[in-house]
């Protein structure tokens, strides 16, 4: 036998399987075999595993790398901690489907969140947008959702309404075209616009296309505060009713964590006739776009709508009295945890000097009220701002991290001072979480990053190491596997990793990124 790596002597974590010492041989991109011992094989390339843990590339359930493969496709603070594959288009945003007319106000909307991609988007489907996308060879495999939002937007612009029949049946048309041109999940975003003015009734209406295809939905709930528990039951009931798979991103009480416990029995409760399952980023703080903090009513009509009454004094008035009273259902962020413990990530110019800045900080120093500085940095930096919020504790975190329905989502913002979970999510999960602290079993943990993650979306090619299926591969010394990223200097790789490999290509050795492109984005339909 001549193949092409062999990785010798190894710990294999086969990906739901317990783990042994074997051989492991790649050709043309495959597993070719998994042996005790290929001590009679050629390899053009020979890699020395021993004393270190190799196991299949890891999947980002929580990737917001919708556009940022048109900047930079090597995608380096993924692949740098062995993710191999990432589940796009979270939260109901996605770059398409779009109506041609709004492709500026989308692209505006999106920016802080997921990049600007090409100046002019050439796109307008779905399956358009994907044929691009793939057009910027990434480093890791791409695998997308269809938004709901996007999908609304599309249809029925930024409305704040119920769809009317023939608006819903095109909806409905949009998310299976999406489903047909490869997307694995429908994504909800029900704190982002337009998505937060579907009803029940809507999420239901489309989530009956998704399970035709057997395709999760991947909901940001519509509340992750005071309301989370009616949020969730919400989704539960709307997986019940459609008869969808469900997959809730990012799972957190930010304002209690007296509500944890509750929210984790809920959804054991609901595992019994819902198949269900969530993800987690490995961190007690949050982070996502600045805006956020305004409520729903303040962000109608898209990006011009929100910077016209954050320019206006009554609009002002009005968002801070919210602030400070809070309204019915509403996540209130800034209300929920202060601004000691809102921190600016990235701004546009001419705001750049904010990053790393509470709020509170930046209040002091600016003479103004910790909401007006809100205002003034959406204002002068045209919406482009980010924001980390410090929400949980450490062992809120690790409580919801061991629960058994938990996957990983990095939920990875790129910017100037990212959230650390940008560089350290995989490492922080796998190599602190389980190897070093024992909260979750290895052999579990790498369950979680691989296959049980490639089976949610239907990749039944990868998430294991098995004889056939493509060699997505990460070696990790595991004595030196951690995180590194902390939130003062997060743009730090996690130390331990060896080697990642993309279809059987080196796409990371020895602490930096080969240059090499193997990934790609899924276009197949799931069935
Ligand atoms: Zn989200």
């Amino acid at each position: 036998m001549s193949v092409d790596l062999i990785v010798r002597g190894a710990t294999v974590y086969p990906g739901d399987r317990p783990p042994s010492v074997a051989d492991v041989a790649v050709a043309d991109g495959r597993i070719e075999a998994v042996a005790a011992s290929l001590a009679a094989a050629e390899a053009a390339e020979i890699v020395d595993g021993a004393g270190l843990m190799l196991s299949p590339g890891f999947v980002d359930m929580h990737a917001h790398s919708a556009l940022r493969s048109f900047d930079e496709p090597l995608l380096e603070p993924k692949i740098a901690q062995g993710f191999t594959t990432e589940l796009i288009n979270p939260d109901g945003l996605a770059p398409a489907p779009v109506a041609p007319g709004r492709r500026s106000e989308r692209q505006a909307y999106l920016r802080g969140l997921e990049g600007s991609g090409p100046a002019e988007w050439p796109w307008s489907t779905f399956a358009e947008y994907l044929d691009a996308l793939a057009g910027t060879r990434p480093a890791t495999t791409l695998v997308p959702s269809i938004g709901h939002n996007s999908v609304r937007d599309a249809v029925m612009g930024g409305d704040r309404r119920a769809p009317g029949r023939d608006e819903l049946r095109r909806m409905q048309q949009e998310v299976r075209l999406g489903l047909e041109a490869g997307a694995r999940t429908l994504s909800f975003g029900l704190l982002y616009l337009p998505g937060a003015y579907a009803d029940t009734d809507e999420l239901v209406a489309l989530a009956e296309v998704a399970a035709e295809f057997g395709a999760p939905l991947v909901p940001h709930i519509r509340n992750e505060g005071r309301d989370v528990l009616v949020a969730a039951g919400e989704m539960i009931e709307v997986a019940r009713r459609s008869g969808a798979p469900l997959h809730v991103s990012h799972l957190k009480s930010a304002a209690d964590e007296a509500l944890i416990d509750p929210l984790l029995e809920l959804l054991d409760e609901a595992s019994r006739d819902v198949d269900l399952s969530f993800d987690q980023y490995p961190y007690g703080a949050g982070s996502t776009v600045l805006a956020a903090l305004l409520p729903a009513w303040a962000q109608e009509g898209g990006a011009s709508g929100t910077l016209a009454r954050l320019t206006s004094a009554e609009g002002r008035a009005q968002i801070a009295h919210d602030v400070d009273y809070g309204l019915p259902g509403w996540e209130n962020w800034l209300g929920m945890v202060g601004p000691e413990r809102v921190v600016i990530a990235n701004a546009a110019p001419p705001n750049e000097a904010a990053a790393g800045r509470t709020l509170a900080e930046l209040a002091e120093e600016r003479g103004r009220a910790p909401v007006d500085v809100v205002f003034d940095l959406l204002v002068e930096s045209q919406l482009d701002v980010t924001m980390l919020q410090h929400y949980a504790s450490e062992q809120a975190v690790r409580r919801i991290a061991a629960h058994r329905l938990q996957l990983v989502g990095s939920d990875a913002i790129f910017g100037a001072k990212p959230h650390p979970r940008l560089y350290g999510t995989a490492a922080r999960f796998l190599g602190r979480f389980a190897i070093r602290e024992g909260l979750v079993p290895v052999e579990e943990a790498v369950a979680r990053l691989t296959a049980r993650a490639a089976d949610r979306l239907g990749l039944r090619d990868r998430g294991r190491i098995e004889p056939g299926l493509r060699a997505d591969l990460v070696l990790v010394d595991p004595e030196r596997f951690v995180d590194t990223a902390t939130y003062e200097e997060p743009r730090r790789y996690p130390d331990g990793v060896v080697g990642v490999w993309v279809a059987g290509r080196p796409v990371w050795r020895d602490g930096r990124a080969t240059g090499e492109r193997p990934g790609g984005v899924v276009q197949e339909p799931r069935r």
